[in-house]
């Protein structure tokens, strides 16, 4: 792949002047996050990480992207209305993974007292990595899907104004039409918008923040099951928290149970957070199973199909017997993955057999799933980081699409692709995320 030539990116002097317009234009964009000392001060903020020059991503893998976004969209909303593939798919995880089994049973509870609100309101993002085959084409691999969120739509709305700057003072001025508009975050309000409109408030929008302990104390339903807070009613509940088990105390399972059974319309619902679980992933790979949630559309199931990486399960029994062996013979192909999310989880390499070693005679490794290793082809960039030294890095890159959506009781009101993200890492790191602080935001100059 076209990437940026070598006699610029040894080119000391220029660097040395690029990253500091970078940084300074950075600022200028409002590309800005709180600082790790103190992460939760509006005092201090620093430009967020983001790499120096755009990399490269074909053109072709990127529309394949955009245009299966919106299948993705119908697929997670068609599971989540799947009580009984829900039901199966996760059967052998909530035993072993108490996370999942404590959102697997807010699920139950909400699906045997009756859905109260049949406005459903989904925001995600497709993540794919570009897989450079034997035969040296690179394909477009998802990673995930992620249903709960999905972050980034706002910062990455900022970053092409950025790259174009950069390419333009390096004198690449032709390329900077390769840098597309990107506005997800404009994709999700309207989104919002809309489902703000049809849960039929009489007030105009306003938005509050609250964490799960605020809710756990403040928060009430009326016999109607409309959620009030402050004093306010609540149309629309957006988690931007409760992904993972350490958001949660017993007082914010409540609260997250509490929000459930409520009319006000979730983003996303408990059937939408399960339907992005690793496990529903794995399962959604098996023979046949796109065919179910689009039993019209072959087109469909071919275009989501074509993006799946391998995946196996290791549910006990033959097939997980099979997995585990195939993992411990060859752990640098795969990566062995917990049904969790946020970045940093993953198990890669020698530490593969370690953990299949321990737990692959008893149900514990049903508590995981294993997938190929994508294998990117790994350009060289400069990662500015801030109070990191500027160092050349060789790179990996993972393209997210963004999803919005919503659906009335039967029918979908609104289903798009509203834009995208590229987060750039070294290679030296197994695993990515940004809020991690191992990825940074980059833009896909498209070649
Ligand atoms: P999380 O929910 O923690 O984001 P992911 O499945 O997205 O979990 O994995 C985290 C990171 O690990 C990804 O951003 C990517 O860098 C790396 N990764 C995950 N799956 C694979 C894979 N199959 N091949 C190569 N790298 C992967
Ligand atoms: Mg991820």
């Amino acid at each position: 792949m076209a990437s940026v030539p070598e006699d610029v990116l040894v080119n000391e002097a220029l660097i040395e002047d690029l990253q500091k317009l970078a940084k300074d234009t950075a600022l200028l964009q409002g590309i800005l996050m709180r600082t790790k000392e103190t992460p939760n001060s509006s005092e201090v903020v620093s430009y967020a990480a983001f790499t120096l020059f755009p990399s490269p991503v074909p053109r072709s893998l990127f529309e394949q992207a955009r245009q299966v976004q919106t299948h993705f969209n119908l697929l997670v909303d068609r599971i989540s209305q799947d009580a009984e593939f829900l039901e199966q798919a996760l059967a052998s995880t909530i035993n072993v993974d108490d996370f999942t089994a404590r959102l697997f049973n807010i699920y139950r509870q909400v699906i045997q007292e009756g859905c109260s609100q049949p406005i459903i309101l989904g925001l995600n993002r497709s993540d794919y990595m570009f897989d450079l085959g034997k035969d040296s084409k690179t394909s477009l691999k998802q990673i995930e899907i992620n249903t709960i969120a999905a972050g980034a739509g706002g910062l990455t709305s900022r970053t092409p104004a950025l790259h174009r700057h950069i390419l333009k003072v390096a004198g690449r001025v032709e390329e900077q039409k390769n840098i597309l508009d990107n506005n997800p975050a404009a994709g999700s309000a309207k989104a919002i918008a809309k489902s703000w409109e049809l849960y039929g408030s009489e007030q105009n929008i306003t938005i509050i923040r609250r964490d799960f302990n605020d809710v756990s104390k403040r928060a009430s339903l009326d016999q109607n099951k409309r959620l009030f807070i402050d004093g306010k009613e609540v149309a629309i509940v957006y988690f931007r928290s409760g992904l993972m088990p350490q958001d949660y105390t017993e007082q914010g399972w409540e609260a997250r149970l509490m929000m459930e059974r409520s009319r006000a319309v979730k983003c996303p619902d408990i059937s939408t957070h399960l339907a992005g679980t690793k496990k529903v992933q794995q399962e959604m790979s098996r023979p046949g199973v796109l065919e179910r949630f689009f039993p019209d559309d072959p087109k469909a199931v071919a275009q989501i199909r074509a993006t799946f990486a391998g995946l196996y399960s290791l549910d006990m029994g033959e097939e997980g017997d099979r997995t585990v062996a195939m993992a411990i013979a060859n752990p640098d192909h795969f990566v062995l993955k917990p049904q969790r999310e946020g970045g940093g989880n993953n198990i890669y390499g020698e530490d593969i057999c370690q953990v299949l070693e321990s737990v692959k005679e008893n149900s514990e490794r049903c508590a995981y799933i294993l997938m190929d290793k994508i294998r990117p082809q790994p350009v060289r960039n400069y990662l500015l980081r801030s109070g990191s030294p500027l160092k050349l890095s060789t790179c990996l890159s993972e393209l997210g699409m963004f999803g919005a959506y919503v659906r009335q009781g039967k029918g979908m009101v609104l289903n798009e692709c509203t834009g995208h993200l590229l987060r750039t890492k070294s290679a030296e790191h197994s695993d990515g995320g940004l809020t991690t602080g191992v990825a940074v935001l980059d833009n896909p100059l498209l070649v």
